[in-house]
């Protein structure tokens, strides 16, 4: 039988040491806080901070929604981040991503206080990640892989497995994590040639493409664990993830859920990270 790798389990264990950390941080004065920096109108980004937003209130982290407009210039951006990096009641900052075209991102994202960095957006952040020296947070979403992988019990160490896609936002902090844990490490991409035998010879895998289920009967085989990152949209209107779900369920020993999986622990790995920051800030035993 295929065990779901449900979310909200993860979750749930997490929002209770969210919680704990809370409880200290109150009773030193301090209310954990993020700060979400949106410029502009998209959807996808408006549902990502309204999401935060509510599960942050349930854990008693509070929220500052700093919103600039579409056509705001480079300048007023990286003045609003200067703002929230000199905020001493903000510990993080989640910038929602992508910024309008007209932005220089690299340059923005680099601007912020790594130490208000939760979302590991900063060079700075994601070089700990590959160093494995603690300069940072790593980027929650592959974070939260190696958290449902860690809280179901997977002992990485041996395995072979793929990390499909290589952004810098999953695949390659993903790959990096793994790595560390002793998994033996293939990152494909979209000019991989031969992807589906890749992934069948693999025990885990990492899908985080963004293509409705292009990880289907082909790319699976009995005995694999598998973490489905992709949110995609289907053409019924609903969500589904980038591995055929139906195809996986019954063949491999494990799948993570779309929707219900990585996407709901990546905010609680994000509420976490407020504070251990804001733990940090203070100069607190709070954890
Ligand atoms: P991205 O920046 O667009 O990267 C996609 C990656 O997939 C690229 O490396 C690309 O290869 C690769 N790719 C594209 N087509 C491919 C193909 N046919 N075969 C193999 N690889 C292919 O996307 P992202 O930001 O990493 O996000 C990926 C997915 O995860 C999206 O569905 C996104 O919505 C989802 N996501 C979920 C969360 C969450 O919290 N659950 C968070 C972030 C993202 P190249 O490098 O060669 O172009």
């Amino acid at each position: 039988m295929t065990k779901i790798l449900k979310g909200a389990e993860v979750v749930e264990a997490m929002n209770a040491e969210v919680a704990a950390s809370v409880e200290s941080l109150s009773a030193a004065g301090v209310v954990p806080t993020l700060a979400i920096l949106r410029v502009g109108e998209r959807g996808d980004n408006i549902a990502y901070e309204r999401a935060v937003a509510k599960r942050a209130e349930k854990v008693g982290v509070a929220v500052k929604n700093v919103v600039l407009p579409e056509e705001a210039s480079g300048e007023a951006v990286l003045q609003a981040v200067e703002n929230l990096n000199t905020d001493e009641g903000v510990h993080g900052v989640l910038m929602l991503r992508p910024l309008p075209k007209h932005i220089d991102e690299s340059f923005v994202r680099n601007t912020l206080n790594p130490k208000k960095d939760v979302d590991g957006i900063t060079d700075l952040s994601l070089s700990g990640v590959f160093t494995g020296i603690d300069t940072g947070y790593a980027p929650c979403t592959a974070q939260a892989c190696m958290d449902i992988l860690d809280f179901f019990g997977y002992d990485l160490q041996g395995k072979r497995a793929i990390v499909v896609g290589r952004s810098l936002v999953v695949g390659k902090p993903a790959a990096m994590m793994l790595l560390d844990r002793h998994a033996t490490v293939t990152v494909a991409h979209s000019r991989s040639v031969d992807l589906a035998t890749r992934c069948r010879e693999s025990d885990v895998i990492i899908a985080c493409v963004g293509a409705a289920h292009m990880i289907d009967a082909d790319c699976l085989a009995p005995g694999q664990i598998i973490v489905d990152v992709g949110i995609n949209v289907a053409e019924d209107g609903s969500l589904v993830g980038d591995v055929d779900f139906a195809a996986a369920d019954g063949l491999v020993d494990a799948i993570s859920p779309v929707p219900g999986g990585v996407g709901t622990v990546t905010t609680s790995v994000l509420l976490k990270h407020v504070t251990h920051a804001a733990t940090k800030s203070v100069g607190c035993h709070c954890e």
